[in-house]
């Protein structure tokens, strides 16, 4: 057998800066710290930040006023920072900058007076955030269908936006149906789908001819681990989401000669290797299918910078620019 693994894969600099965020709040304000839903979806990194003093909490109401609460990964809307504001929390945002990138261009599309159609899932947690930057002015669409049913007050007047961690192609293709349907849409120069998903479907598409199996590792509700299974699928090439290692089953990998490993974006690496170790029988050989080299990284708030300083972490001044693909 033969194990490939893609490159890049796992934690992108926005999962790695939000969990950077508890373990530095931790350290400065002492457990417990209160973290508003999963800080990113993946159980293992929420289990291990439970064991270290944070709490996690569906709703700012079970946090006791004056604690130190933190916002996930995936952003909020306005109502909940009024909310911490009024339970007198100290809120600290790991919202991905390219999250808050949509929400204000939300917030200048609402102010132009436009129609605004964001592409995504209704019920995942960076659209529910970002269509509270603008509740009245916002429609959420996930295919093509759903935009040929729209009614919009000012079909002149329409902009679009993209949830960071959908499926590139499916994604061109709902944006080209609203093109269609309305011919003056404005939007992103491309979309807005981040550079860590760009990057790992793109390493899916470069591996799954080589592979008979590919294993996705992530978690069920993480969006852009579920949309590398697609991608694969849609390829032709069988492909299973797993949490980890444990949740390999034997029949997937019988009379697989060739088996594709790849992780979300909120996959910690300790899990790819589990997994590596448990297929790495005696004669397996292991390799990489390289994409792209990631360099990109994210300031953290500056209330915890002294603290990461002191820490000996060094952490850049401002976002780094991105390398694209
Ligand atoms: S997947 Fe993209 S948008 Fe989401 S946290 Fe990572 S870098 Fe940010």
């Amino acid at each position: 057998m033969r194990v490939v693994l893609a490159q890049p894969r796992g934690f992108c600099a926005g999962v790695e800066r939000a969990i950077e965020i508890v373990e530095r709040a931790l350290e400065k304000y002492g457990p417990p710290i209160y973290v508003r839903h999963e800080i990113v979806h993946n159980r293992h990194v929420v289990e291990s930040l439970r064991e270290r003093g944070a709490i996690f909490v569906d709703h700012l109401a079970d946090v006791p006023r004056g604690s130190v609460v933190v916002f996930s990964a995936h952003g909020v809307s306005p109502e909940i920072r009024s909310e911490a504001k009024e339970r007198d929390l100290r809120a600290i945002d790991a919202t991905c900058p390219l999250v808050t990138k949509v929400h204000l261009e939300a917030i200048r599309y609402a102010k132009e007076g436009y129609s605004i159609i964001l592409i995504g899932h209704e019920d995942h947690d960076e659209v529910i955030g970002t269509l509270g930057e603008a509740p009245e002015r916002i429609v959420v669409v996930d295919s093509v269908e759903e935009v040929e049913r729209l009614e919009l007050p000012d079909p002149d007047k329409v902009a679009y936006l993209t949830q960071t961690t959908l499926s590139v192609d499916d994604t061109r293709d709902v944006i080209e149906a609203l093109r269609r349907k309305f011919p003056k849409i404005v939007g992103p120069s491309r979309d807005d789908i981040c550079y860590a998903t760009q990057n790992r479907q793109t390493a899916v598409k470069r591996l799954v001819d080589d592979v008979d199996v590919l294993l996705v590792i992530g978690a069920a509700n993480s969006s852009n681990a579920k949309r590398l299974v697609e991608v694969a699928q849609t390829a032709g090439t069988q492909a299973y989401l797993i949490n980890d290692v444990g949740d390999i089953r034997p029949e997937w990998l019988q009379g697989a000669a060739r088996v594709g490993i790849t992780a979300g974006a909120s996959t910690p690496e300790i899990l790819v290797s589990q997994a590596v170790a448990t297929l790495r029988t005696e004669g397996v050989k292991v390799r990489e299918v390289h994409v792209v080299e990631e360099d990109v990284r994210f300031a953290l708030p500056q209330e915890l910078t002294q603290t990461a300083r002191d820490r000996g972490l060094t952490l850049p001044e401002r976002t780094a620019m991105r390398r694209s693909i």
